[in-house]
């Protein structure tokens, strides 16, 4: 593996191989990389020649300084984990390196980014698609993984690709959980103790949730779920939306909808998770 914080050094590199038509797969993070981060690479590492993994903690997309503050940076473990699984290139590029100066694109995302993560962290995608857009073009990927952990996320990269004009593949990577359902993210290990305990309750209710909704409404499933969330102490839900898993818009029935998505984020004292659960009616 080959650790590079230049940009030009490895669209350098990128630029040789492809000369030799190497497929390049592309695995985008922000650090404190743990099993689901892994397992993109793995897809990667069988569907392409190379494997590229960028760690950078983007500033544009945290719209809480504190949340931007505490996100766990320890990019000497990440190295150890990576070396575990093969990737070629490791881009870690400064924030001087990525933000030379003030980016003032605007993106048109329509409904996508007016939702969920988009309405309750203003600005939050705007700052996603400037840094995915740049590290796109550097890395120039045949091959980009995104995980379905962040379901609005990947749906609005998807967007990106196609409003960018980009010829890249966008491949969706299915959700990694611990044992007890927990899915698995950088922010689990800035939980206390006792608030790792409680957390499991978000994805069990999720998958109850499935089975509630043979009997309930739409909107009984939604208020079951919040409810069920928000009587452990530890928690509160942010927002529970059963979407469209195309447009993002919400469903009214489950007539509407082959298959939808139901999204969640809760808080759990200063932290905040996300999660999802796919309705397959
Ligand atoms: P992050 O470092 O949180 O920005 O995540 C980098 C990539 O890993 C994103 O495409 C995430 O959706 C994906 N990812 C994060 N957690 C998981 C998980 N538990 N399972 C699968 N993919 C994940």
């Amino acid at each position: 593996m080959k650790r590079i914080d230049n940009k030009a050094e490895l669209v350098k590199e990128l630029n040789r191989l492809r000369e030799n038509s190497k497929t390049i797969g592309f695995v985008p993070t922000m650090g404190a990389l743990h099993e689901g981060h892994l397992s993109l690479i793995r897809y990667s590492n069988n569907q392409n020649d190379i494997t590229v993994v960028s760690i950078f903690v983007n500033p544009t997309q945290f719209n809480d300084k504190k949340d931007y503050q505490r996100y766990p940076r320890i990019v000497e473990d990440d190295i150890k984990k990576l070396e575990t699984v093969t990737c070629d290139f490791l881009f870690t590029p400064s924030e001087q390196e990525m933000y030379p100066e003030n980016d003032t694109r605007e993106f048109d995302f329509g409904n996508l980014d007016k939702v969920m993560e988009g309405e309750f962290r203003p600005g939050h995608f705007r700052g996603v698609a400037l840094i995915v857009s740049k590290l796109f073009d550097i890395v120039n990927p045949t091959r980009a993984y995104f995980g379905e952990k962040d379901f609005q996320q990947l749906t609005i990269i998807k967007h990106l690709t196609k409003i960018n004009g980009y010829s890249i593949e966008i491949v969706p990577c299915p959700i990694l959980r611990e044992a007890d359902g927990l899915a698995m993210s950088s922010r689990n290990m800035l939980l206390t103790t006792e608030e790792r305990k409680h957390v499991p309750l978000i994805s069990q209710t999720l998958f109850k949730a499935k089975e509630k909704a043979n009997n309930l409404s739409v909107a009984e499933t939604k208020d079951w779920v919040v409810r069920s969330i928000n009587t452990d102490p530890f928690m509160k839900v942010e927002y529970f939306e059963i979407v469209n898993d195309t447009n993002l818009e919400s469903i009214k029935n489950w007539n509407d909808q082959k298959t939808c998505v139901g999204c969640i984020a809760v808080h759990v004292g200063n932290i905040r998770l996300i999660d999802n659960i796919r309705f397959n009616l």
